[in-house]
């Protein structure tokens, strides 16, 4: 049974707790199981026809509506709004009666109060129609993904201000029926203000073009290479500064690169097995080969056994205990017709180029696994440090020291001088290690490319201009472009430079302006973990609607 709590006929405390708008009055609360039923009642004396806007003052009649409240104490809150219909007596209205809005408090036809709406769609914003379905349950009834999608979709576009130095660029996207793949869209950033200003759902010129049109204050472009987008801003806004961005400059130079290095796959394979001045002594390489071995002829036993034991119809259970081995294992065995051999060979070869190092840390008396494998990741390492325990437990087991010991007296005990094949390098990744800063290779990357330089004069070429290249952008030095140009020209990057010749008005501008497409990049990112939340059957617009509100997920709070 519903119990009264307030029975005044004014409460101004209460009032003032529900943050109601002035004109309205608490005419009765009641607490029930089903929650707190808050019965308000509208009083103005006159109000706006919306047809002809000519406030009115004949009242029609009353009636009640019913919205749900932001819950409180955990109990949901319901309002039964007492409000009324008001009649249009302007006669050439063709509005007879209307009924008197409610607003802000509550939405025209509105089943839930303005701030409950929007903490809703703050929730569905920042997770998905799913996920805020489940978590909004404990604040309001149940209401289903999409439901909530739809109050997304309703959600005014943000106020956007005239933009003047913007960041565009391409994102993909799926749309349509699954299995019709990816579609690329547009997304344009406002570099200034740091907010997506829009998305497009083409990567066309005619689609960018309309759009840049619409905005004349923009004065500053930054984009990738892409043609699409110079011919677009070309077309719409003429007058603008076309900046080509720093960071798809050194990643086109890296697919350059990329495309040169596939050319000298010889070179790069004969780089793979530098001489060896010697066989190398087999107690450096003993230990883990030996275990290795040895456990493998276990494996091949055992495989036997099983398979004898199952033929004499002992069952899995006592084979099991019989070898000491698990139930499972036995039926993986059962299943191999040939008996296992040696496992993750990779995992060895990752540590090949490091074996030197590691024995010479062992021969000056080092015994803590973890503290080489540190500084085996400052040498480029870049696996786990149970690799390099792994090895060190074999040379423990071989130089029979308690495990206890980190560090013991310096002594020769094994040659470090055998030269370990390194690990061959793609030309994807010897592009990568041409474009990376210097100062960011590994020794053992360092020390590749120079004697990959010295192989090959094409190469060593190659390699100079592109270093300069990669400074000069990084340093934006714009104005030694005339000098790399002149040097460039007479090595295999030729066509490359041609190309970036055609553009040489927004090129310049990126080598000397400190407009960055850094934070599109950032915002193409954030675009690729709220696509991946999903966005269902509304697609793109719904997409849209969540990367231009992502900034503005605290709006329900008043914030
Ligand atoms: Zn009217």
């Amino acid at each position: 049974m519903a119990v009264p709590l307030v029975c005044e006929y004014s409460m101004p405390p209460l009032f003032n707790l529900l943050r109601l708008p002035p004109h309205f009055r608490v005419l009765d609360v009641t607490q029930s199981p089903a929650g707190i039923r808050i019965v308000l009642a509208s009083e103005v004396p006159s109000a706006s026809c919306p047809r002809c806007l000519i406030s009115s003052t004949s009242r029609h009649s009353t009636y009640t509506r019913t919205a749900q409240d932001l819950a409180w104490s955990g109990q949901s809150v319901t309002f039964q709004v007492v409000t009324h219909k008001w009649r249009c007596r302007v006669a050439q209205c063709a509005q007879r009666v209307f009924a008197e809005r409610l607003d802000p408090l509550l939405r025209r036809s509105a089943r839930m109060t303005t701030r409950l709406i929007d903490l809703v769609c703050s929730v569905t914003l920042a997770t998905s129609g799913r996920s805020a379905a489940r978590l909004t349950a404990h604040i309001t009834p149940a209401l289903s993904p999409t439901t909530l999608v739809r109050h997304i979709m309703t959600l005014p576009e943000p106020a956007i201000f005239p933009a003047h130095i913007i960041g565009i660029d391409e994102f993909s996207f799926r749309r349509g029926k699954p299995g019709q793949g990816h579609h690329f869209g547009t997304i344009i950033v406002d570099l200034e203000r740091h907010r997506v200003l829009d998305l497009l759902p083409e990567r066309d010129v005619v689609s960018v073009a309309a759009w840049l049109r619409n905005h004349p204050t923009i004065q500053v472009v930054s984009r990738d290479r892409s043609g699409t987008f110079a011919q677009a801003i070309t077309t719409a806004l003429p007058e603008a500064q076309q900046v080509l961005d720093r960071f798809h400059l050194l990643q086109n130079l890296r697919d350059v690169l990329e495309r040169f290095f596939l050319t000298k796959r010889d070179v790069l394979r004969q780089m793979r097995h530098p001489p060896m001045p010697s066989s190398p002594p087999p107690s450096a390489r003993l230990p883990e080969h030996q275990s290795q071995d040895e456990r493998v002829a276990r494996w091949v036993q055992i495989h036997q056994q099983i398979h004898d034991l199952v033929a004499k119809q002992v069952d899995v259970t006592t084979i099991a205990r019989r070898l000491h081995v698990s139930r499972p294992t036995v039926y993986r065995y059962l299943h191999m017709i040939q008996p296992p051999s040696v496992k993750h060979p990779s995992v060895r070869r990752t540590l090949d180029p490091f074996i030197p190092y590691i024995l010479q840390r062992w021969n000056e008396g080092v015994r803590n696994a973890q503290l080489i494998w540190r500084e085996l990741t400052n040498q480029g390492y870049t696996h786990s440090v149970s690799n390099v325990g792994r090895f060190v437990k074999q040379l423990r087991q071989e130089t029979a020291l308690p495990l206890k010991f980190k560090h013991v007296l310096p002594a020769s005990l094994y040659d470090v001088t055998i030269a370990h094949a390194p690990l061959a390098f793609s030309a994807i990744q010897v592009a990568r290690l041409v474009v990376r800063h210097p100062e960011r290779r590994a020794r053992r990357e360092q020390e590749y490319l120079e004697r990959l330089r010295t192989a090959d004069d094409q190469i060593e070429g190659v390699c100079r201009v592109a270093e300069q290249f990669c400074q000069m952008v990084r340093l934006r030095q714009g104005e030694r472009l005339d000098a790399w140009v002149t040097a460039a020209q007479s090595t295999a990057l030729r066509s490359f430079v041609m190309s970036l010749l055609k553009e040489e008005n927004a090129l310049r501008a990126g080598l000397t302006q400190a407009t960055s497409q850094g934070q599109t990049e950032g915002q193409v990112h954030k675009l690729k973990l709220i696509k991946r939340q999903g966005y269902g059957h509304a697609g793109f617009a719904l997409l849209r609607q969540r990367v231009l509100h992502a900034n503005s997920c605290s709006l329900a709070l008043g914030k």
